[in-house]
Order: C-alpha cells, then sequence, then structure tokens
C-alpha cells in the first residue's frame, strides 16, 4: 500500500466492518477494509440466517457475507485480505500494522474485530457444527422448535439462551459444570422458574453423539462420576465470547472481559479518531444485525470527525 494517510481503515469484515465500508465509501471516504485472518467473521460458521432483515426467505451465513462485501466493493471500498497485528494509537495520525510488516496510516480507524465463541473443545462439538451445534440460540434456535436441546454453561449466556430455547422447546437441559451458576440472581431465577428446563448440577460433557446430526450427548456427574447419555437434537454451547481486541488494549479501555468501551450512544473511544463497532464492544445483543447497525453508527462518527477536523 502507498504511504499516503488513508482518511479511514476499517479492521474486520463482519457485519460491522462492511456496513462501516458501505457508509464510508458512499461519504468519500475512501476506506480500506483489512479482513483478518476470518474473512466475514462469525457468520462464515452460520447456515441459515432468518433474522437478518431484507432475506424473507433466509439466507446462508457465507452468502450473506459475500452479498455485504459485494455492497462494500461497488461503492470502491478497497478490501485487504490480512490480518493487522499492532496498532499505535499515539495520534493524531494513527498506525496499524499489518501481518506483511507494513504500516498503514490513517486519519481514523474502525474497529470492527468482532469475538469468538469459546468452544468446549471436544472434536464431536466440530463435528456437528451446523448439524446441531450452535453458539446462538437467537439465530439458531428457530430449527430445534419441538424438540429437546441441551445447553452448557452457567453465565448470564447460558441462562438467556436456555430461557430463550424453553419457549420454543419442550425440554432444555442445562449442563452446569459446578453446584452454582455465575449468572445474574434475577437470570438464575429465571432459569429455576422455568418448568421444562432441567438443571443438571456438577455436570460435563464427555461427547455429543449422532451420525449426520446430533442425536444426544454423553455426561458425567463430576462428584459422583456418574455417567449417563441423554437424548437431544440440538446442542449449545453458552461458555461465553473471547472479543477480538488483544492488540488494542495498550491503547484502549476495556471493561473486565476485554470488550472495548465507547462512550455511550456512540462509536467513540477515548482516542480521537478511533471508533469501535460491532461484537468488539457488545456482550449483550451480539446479533448481525446490531452489529452493522453500530457499524454504520462507527462510519457517520468518523466522517464527522474527518470534517470537524478539517480534513477532505
Ligand atoms: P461467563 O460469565 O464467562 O460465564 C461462562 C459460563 O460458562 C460459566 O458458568 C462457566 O463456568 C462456564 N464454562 C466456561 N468454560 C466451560 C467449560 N469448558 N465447560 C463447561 N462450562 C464452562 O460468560 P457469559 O455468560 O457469556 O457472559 C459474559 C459476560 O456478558 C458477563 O459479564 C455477562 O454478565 C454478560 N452478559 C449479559 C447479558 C445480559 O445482561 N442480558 C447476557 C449475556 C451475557 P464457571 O462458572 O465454573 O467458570
Amino acid at each position: 500500500m502507498e504511504s499516503k494517510i488513508l482518511k479511514t481503515v476499517i479492521i474486520g469484515s463482519g457485519p460491522a466492518g462492511y456496513t462501516a465500508a458501505i457508509y464510508a465509501a458512499r461519504a468519500g471516504m475512501e476506506p480500506v477494509l483489512y479482513t483478518g485472518q476470518e474473512p466475514g467473521g462469525q457468520l462464515m460458521i452460520t447456515n441459515d440466517v432468518e433474522n437478518y432483515p431484507g432475506y424473507p426467505n433466509g439466507v446462508i451465513g457465507p452468502q450473506m457475507m459475500e452479498d455485504f462485501k459485494n455492497q462494500a466493493e461497488r461503492f470502491g471500498t478497497r478490501i485487504i485480505y490480512e490480518k493487522i497485528v499492532r496498532v499505535d494509537f499515539s495520534g493524531p495520525v494513527h498506525s496499524i500494522w499489518s501481518e506483511t510488516g507494513e504500516e498503514i496510516k490513517s486519519h481514523t480507524v474502525i474497529i470492527a474485530t468482532g469475538a469468538s465463541a469459546k468452544w468446549l473443545g471436544l472434536e464431536s462439538e466440530k463435528k456437528f457444527q451446523n448439524n446441531g451445534v450452535s453458539a446462538c440460540a437467537v439465530c439458531d434456535g428457530f430449527f430445534f422448535r419441538g424438540k429437546e436441546v441441551a445447553v452448557v454453561g452457567g453465565g448470564d449466556t447460558a441462562a438467556e439462551e436456555s430461557t430463550y430455547l424453553s419457549k420454543l422447546c419442550p425440554k432444555v437441559h442445562l449442563f452446569i459444570r459446578r453446584d452454582e451458576m455465575r449468572a445474574s440472581k434475577i437470570m438464575q431465577d429465571r432459569v429455576l422458574n422455568t418448568k421444562n428446563i432441567e438443571i443438571h448440577w456438577n455436570t460435563v460433557v464427555d461427547e455429543i453423539m449422532g451420525s449426520e446430526t446430533v442425536e444426544g450427548v454423553r455426561v458425567k456427574n463430576v462428584v459422583s462420576g456418574e455417567r449417563k447419555e441423554i437424548k437431544v437434537d440440538g446442542f449449545f454451547v453458552a461458555i461465553g465470547h473471547q472479543p477480538n481486541t488483544q492488540i488494542f488494549t495498550d491503547w484502549l479501555e476495556t471493561d473486565e472481559s476485554g470488550y472495548l468501551k465507547a462512550v455511550p450512544g456512540t462509536t467513540k473511544t477515548s482516542i480521537p479518531g478511533i471508533f469501535v463497532s460491532g461484537d468488539a464492544q457488545d456482550k449483550i445483543y451480539r446479533q448481525a444485525v446490531t452489529a452493522a447497525g453500530t457499524g454504520c453508527m462507527a462510519a457517520l462518527d468518523a466522517e464527522r470527525y474527518l470534517a470537524e477536523s478539517g480534513i477532505d
């Protein structure tokens, strides 16, 4: 890349990054977008997306991200399939370095690096991904309506996902590895008071079973040592997410889980010209549509910043 100072560089290629690119490109900001090592982000491991407005018949995740990318490119976004490995936000012009060692200078940076779901690490979990194994009940729960499902985890996410699934499924088995939940009291109460959620305390999952799709789980009680098999059609892993924010933490404030902090109601960070969007700053909603919304906000915030700074 030439050594000129860019108006805006976008890091990340999920719904937030591409939406920021569409808005920035149409505003004449000539954005350059670095995809990172997983172009398309979490939607690339999602089958059917039925809750993104504008796709009345649903769309598969990779196709949706291809559509986002094409729309961003149509308005002139330059897409580079490299990972950003280091940043220097001491400003006023900001520097980022790609994995090739190249330094890119930009007046504004839009961070859209997303988050990654944590997995248990079982081979069978990989085998059945998108065939009964999911890390998002809101995305995939609908496909299991009327069926028995399992959820693993004891935090707010697991509590929320179990409660959500309990409205679609006759029975939800919730596997918690200790004898207590980490979730907030109100969320725990909701789970405990939902009749069709069965909590299995002190229980870990040994194996997900099935031939083509998930047919059951083999679990172990870590106190008694007892093992048993339970029939389920869906398996939801809800043991947390890891925001992809490691390269920014020397410069930007994060919460205790590593999510970047934005000035409420905006995408501004504590550093002028640096904006955050998508799951890298959102541990609550984590939807494609909310990520796209904050991507749009970040581009508008960056555009205003450039105008106020007299950069054109
Ligand atoms: P979390 O709070 O880190 O909880 C993770 C849960 O998964 C814990 O119960 C943990 O067990 C369990 N776990 C971790 N690794 C495991 C493994 N290998 N096998 C079995 N269980 C395992 O994650 P989270 O629930 O995603 O929440 C993350 C943050 O987002 C929290 O601050 C939460 O409050 C927030 N959040 C808020 C909302 C909301 O307000 N609506 C919704 C979702 C999340 P241990 O307890 O034994 O470690």
